[in-house]
């Protein structure tokens, strides 16, 4: 069989992992990245066990590893501090196999885009058209024009490839409340262990990352586009700065320019998430709220499944087939469960907040972890192509 060539519509963690996945299995690929650098915001992204066994089939989990930081534990307390669930991470391991990881995003990057030929990686490329000509797909970029025999959309949220062949999909949706993400300075002392701490309307979370810096998230349900004057470090302080130690001394570790706020949109489904020879992936085909820290392990999945599904058949047409049948339904649970989480976490009236703490407080860790099974025990999908495992969380 000649070579088969791919090309890959963005370079984010979904693009670059799906690059990978074809180049390991003897593809030739180019990754068109609109950026004018392979690299990403300053924020930690958690790598869940199902995560790690994506990147294992990439080669990459040790690497990952190496560069990300392992919480002994973590859990959530209630806006007073207290705890209400604590987990363990060795515990998760025992279970999941694979305990969860967080590092900076730029690391994940380097170590993604270090995994591929330097000259697939094509940055300040971005895509203008894709189109089926009736011989295949053709992709328009500020380099020129491809012809590959299978095109990846992986071009997050906004995916100028689903516009152009899912024109009448439905755009993102506002999940009704924003996010601020910002990593510390190194610390001197600094927590022993991670947590989310749920308010009224309000959460804020912290984990460790290596080198001595914390990751810190906030939440707050506010109407999509709300400015925040004077500026959004100003806001976190508004919100969070009377909040339970050690939430006072992370805020005061955190540069006012380091400060990242995002409103958070998830995609409505999609009838199919391929076209022809075109396959949506990550954010492009299922971007989903960040409560249960999925988006990015889920593009992982799709990215080793996309490449399992066509590895061996001379039609990608019908291994994209095969990869939808696996991957939109599993995506769409999880996505289901993570707004799930995001309405609960986000609860503001009173009564109904003290109920979820109550809940959460008398709920066992083992059945917290149990009920996590569907989604962090995939494995990655092996020998012939089956529609039946991983698909409901
Ligand atoms: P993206 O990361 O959006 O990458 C798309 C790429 O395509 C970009 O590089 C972009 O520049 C490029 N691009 C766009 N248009 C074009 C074009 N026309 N031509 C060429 N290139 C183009 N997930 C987790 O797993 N764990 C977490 O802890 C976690 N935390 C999160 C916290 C927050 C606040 C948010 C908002 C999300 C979080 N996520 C998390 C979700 C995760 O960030 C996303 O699911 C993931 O980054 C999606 O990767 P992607 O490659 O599909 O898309």
């Amino acid at each position: 069989m000649p070579q088969r060539t791919a090309t890959v519509v963005g370079g984010g963690i979904g693009g670059l992992a799906a690059a990978i996945a074809l180049h390991r299995r003897g593809w030739h690929v180019e990754v068109l990245e609109r950026a004018p650098r392979f690299t990403e915001i300053g924020a930690g992204i958690s790598l869940w066990p199902n995560a790690l066994r994506a990147l294992e089939v990439l080669g990459l989990e040790d690497a990952v590893r190496a560069a990300g930081a392992l919480d002994a534990a973590g859990g959530v307390r209630d806006r007073r501090g207290r705890w209400l669930s604590r987990t363990d991470n060795a515990e998760l391991e025992r279970r999941f196999g694979r305990p969860l990881v967080v590092l900076h995003r730029a690391e994940l990057l380097r170590v993604l885009a270090g995994a591929l030929p330097a000259d697939s990686l094509r940055p300040g490329s971005e895509v203008t058209a894709v189109r089926d000509d009736g011989h295949g797909p053709v992709v328009e970029h500020r380099g020129g024009v491809s012809r590959p025999d299978l095109v990846v959309g992986a071009d997050g949220l906004r995916s100028a490839v689903r516009r152009a062949l899912w024109p009448d999909a439905a755009g993102p949706r506002y999940a009704g409340y924003t996010a601020w993400r910002a990593v510390t300075e190194p610390l001197t002392e600094r927590p022993t262990q991670g947590a989310a701490i749920w308010g009224r309307g309000e959460r804020f979370g912290y984990t460790l990352l290596p080198g001595g810096r914390m990751y810190c998230f906030g939440t707050a349900s506010l109407p999509a586009g709300t400015a925040c004057a004077p500026s959004e470090y100003d806001e976190l302080l508004r919100r969070f700065g009377s909040w339970p130690d050690p939430v006072p001394a992370l805020l005061a570790a955190v540069r006012p320019d380091a400060v990242l706020r995002h409103d958070l949109y998830e995609l409505p489904p999609l009838p199919s998430f391929v076209h022809g020879r075109v396959a949506l992936l990550g954010d492009a085909a299922h971007a989903m709220t960040p409560n249960l820290g999925q988006g990015a392990c889920q593009a992982l999945e799709d990215a080793v499944t996309l490449a399992h599904c066509l590895d061996g058949t001379p039609d990608p047409a019908a291994a994209l087939r095969s990869y939808d049948l696996l991957r939109r339904p599993r995506t769409r649970a999880v996505a289901r469960r993570s707004a799930r989480l995001g309405t609960l976490g986000q609860l503001a009236w009173p009564p109904a907040a003290l109920l979820r703490d109550t809940a959460a407080r008398l709920t066992p860790v083992r059945v917290t972890l149990r009920s996590m099974t569907p989604v962090l025990g995939w494995t990655a999908p092996s020998g012939p192509v089956t529609a039946t495992k991983n698909e409901t969380p």
